[in-house]
């Protein structure tokens, strides 16, 4: 099977396999060998690596992932894939494909049995519609990972970079930077990709921190603050908190806690940064 990294090779699968893209499940599939090889260089893959690909599609980068990783697994959503996966990457005897929602896989187990537990890294040419929860949810479960390099919406590499003061600033920018250091590595236009995508996308290389850039005592307070100031953005923190459902604070407690931070009792919580937001937290939660 010759290499898929262009559009004359995949065109011939798609037509060989009569294959239909289905909107639904955001399939745009790479066809540069230069940005395949600009994610492969970026994802820092060799030969002791287990490396999880999430939505491998037709192959295309997994079969570069199989030619430099010890073990590749890929995790596709679409039966209508597996077939074609099965044909592009006969010659590897290092891959498994498993047919599956990688919302619903539990990748913690997986790194335990594959991988002895041990960081494993993450590959992928996200699907943008679920590129948030994919990301969040690797890191609130507390997978074993020592990076994710993933192809995702330009405009949301952008947010996961951004500090306070800019309007993209939000509760993905905080988390992602609480658990990894955002690092883009690419610009991708829209002309990589069959069919083409309506947004630009760019390749984010998420490094995760061996230990966490701040000190916080409870993460899930810090976070259920983060995601409740960000839902009410036009408001004063202290009225976004104490609206908030799940959060038990008075609009005196939230004010004192920032009086003590040394902030105004109008601040907004887009103003905040990740050290305040913990400093926050750690005061309400005594
Ligand atoms: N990696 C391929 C490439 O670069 O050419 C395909 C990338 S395409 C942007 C996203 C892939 O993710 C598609 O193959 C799609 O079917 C798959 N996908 C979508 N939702 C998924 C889900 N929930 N779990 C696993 N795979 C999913």
């Amino acid at each position: 099977m010759a290499t898929l990294g262009n559009p004359k090779n995949t065109i011939e699968v798609l037509q060989k396999y009569n294959f239909n893209f289905q909107k639904k499940f955001g399939q745009n599939f790479l066809i540069d060998m230069h940005v395949l090889e600009k994610i492969i260089r970026a994802a820092d893959i060799n030969k002791e690596d287990f490396v999880l690909e999430i939505g491998p599609g037709i192959g295309t980068m997994t079969q570069y992932l199989c030619e430099c990783a010890r073990e590749v697994i890929a995790v596709e959503i679409d039966k209508n894939l597996i077939p074609i996966l099965q044909d592009t990457l006969s010659a590897y005897k290092n891959v498994e494909i498993i047919q599956q929602d990688i919302l619903k896989v539990d990748v913690n187990r997986l790194a335990l049995e594959r991988n002895q537990g041990k960081p494993i890294k993450i590959v992928a040419n996200l699907p943008y519609y679920i590129t948030t929860p994919i990301i969040m949810g690797l890191f609130e479960s507390h997978v074993p990972v020592e990076s994710i390099t993933v192809m995702v919406q330009k405009e949301v590499a952008g947010r996961m970079q951004v500090g306070p003061g800019t309007k993209e600033y939000g509760a993905l920018s905080l988390a992602v930077q609480y658990y990894a250091k955002p690092q883009v590595v690419a610009n991708v236009p829209p002309n990589c990709f069959m069919p083409r995508p309506k947004v630009g996308s760019a390749v984010i290389r998420l490094t995760k921190h061996k230990e966490p850039p701040v000190q916080v005592a409870q993460e899930s307070l810090m976070f259920a603050l983060i995601r409740a100031s960000f839902n009410q953005r036009r408001k004063t923190l202290v009225n976004g908190l104490y609206n908030a459902q799940g959060i038990p604070y008075s609009k005196e407690e939230i004010a004192q806690a920032l009086g003590r931070m040394g902030l105004s009792a109008n601040v907004r919580g887009e103003a905040l940064t990740l050290e305040q937001f913990a400093q926050l937290s750690n005061l309400l939660g005594e």
